[in-house]
């Protein structure tokens, strides 16, 4: 077991791992977090840190020696770089979950090989492969790059009267992934933690609506008959033992009209939609996280008050006024000093009291 008191180390600097450095420092461990950019918000709450790119071997044996066990808040910190950690201290989640993460093709293959089911795909690397993904899977798709995309990034929406050759030019010949279109009746997703000896914490699925792209509100639980939820809890806690994971998995789902449930994406780490958890449930998914990492029992998964969680993204950053005038909002704000276009700059959950 890692103990109060010892280190904890974090890779990526973001919201994810400022709010995971809070939920440490409350059960008394130090995080040390590294990340390539100075000043990002895990920085800030922390007493340690390394400004250094996720190649820089010196700097990483440094980070290595200092902590106690790693976690990433960020899933594109390269493969090799977890792997050269891990056989230096523990990775949890392990540098396995992290790579199919980061791969939406590896993702996709692993769901199928496993038995969980996915919108269909095929792997496109040139024009022609290109149009013949299109011709098997139809002319309803989304092109997607294969790494490297996140909130909405590197997705071109594809439909019957498209321009195939301008639009693979536009993809500039990136590896690509095609997915079938799927009408959904709403998004969910399922967090689960999981800790040494197979202990499990499952929180509820809850419902995201996104915004081009992007995840703007959490509806928590959600909205889906109990059958649906139990089948998608089902899914997530199955991804997690065959990835053999310890720490947190978040599976983003489609329901569609049918009651189908398919796997969109995984993150092996905190997420978005699981903001909510900080003030509506008995333990935060940051607080799981670090319990599950350190060897801890897990904590309770369950809510005591339904929540909406809202994004404060770009210049939405001015509400943090308004909704602090409502004493049943709780505000989060990252402490980022750009408000851009797209950024996440903080988040704000409406409790509603379970009666
Ligand atoms: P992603 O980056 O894959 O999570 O995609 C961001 C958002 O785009 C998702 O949350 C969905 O709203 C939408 N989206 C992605 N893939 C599909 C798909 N195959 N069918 C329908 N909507 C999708």
């Amino acid at each position: 077991m890692i103990e109060p008191g010892q280190t904890i180390g974090i890779l990526g600097g973001g919201q994810l791992g400022r709010m995971t450095a809070l939920a440490a420092a409350a059960l008394g461990y130090r995080c040390h977090v590294y990340c390539p950019i100075k000043d990002s918000p895990a920085k800030l709450v922390t007493a340690f840190s390394t400004t250094a790119a996720y190649d820089n071997k010196l700097a990483l044996g440094r980070f290595a020696k200092s902590v106690d066990v790693i976690t990433f808040e960020f899933e594109n910190v390269p493969g090799d770089t977890a792997e050269f950690l891990a056989e230096r201290k523990p990775v949890r989640p392990g540098p396995n979950a992290l790579r199919i993460a980061q791969d939406r093709l590896k993702e996709k293959d692993f769901l199928q090989s496993i038995g969980v089911p996915t919108a269909p795909y095929r792997a496109v690397t040139t024009g022609e492969e290109f149009r013949a993904a299109v011709s098997a899977i139809g002319p309803r798709a989304i092109l997607k790059t294969v790494r490297m995309g996140y909130d909405g990034k590197g997705q071109f929406p594809i439909r019957a009267d498209s321009d195939l050759a301008a639009l693979w030019q536009r993809f500039a010949n990136n590896d690509g992934i095609l997915e079938g279109f799927v009408e959904f009746a709403c998004e969910i997703s399922v967090i689960v933690a999981r800790g040494e000896n197979n202990r499990w914490a499952t929180y509820a699925p809850v419902e995201n609506q996104h915004v081009q792209g992007i995840l703007d509100t959490t509806l928590a639980p959600a909205r889906v008959p109990s059958e649906v939820a139990m089948r998608a809890e089902a899914i997530a806690r199955h991804i997690a033992e065959k990835l053999d994971l310890i720490g947190l998995l978040a599976v983003e789902m489609f329901v569609t009209h049918r009651g189908e449930v398919l796997v969109n994406e995984l993150a092996p780490r905190p997420h978005n939609s699981g903001h909510w958890t900080i003030d509506a449930c008995y333990t935060s998914q940051f607080e799981q996280l670090v319990r599950a990492i350190c060897g801890l029992p897990l904590g309770s998964p369950d809510h005591h008050s339904d929540a909406v969680m809202r994004n404060l993204i770009g210049a939405d950053i001015a509400k943090w006024r308004e909704a602090i005038t409502d004493p049943f909002q709780k505000i989060h704000l990252y402490g980022k000093d750009v408000a851009s276009p797209g950024r996440k700059m903080g988040h704000v959950t409406k409790l509603i009291p379970r009666r």
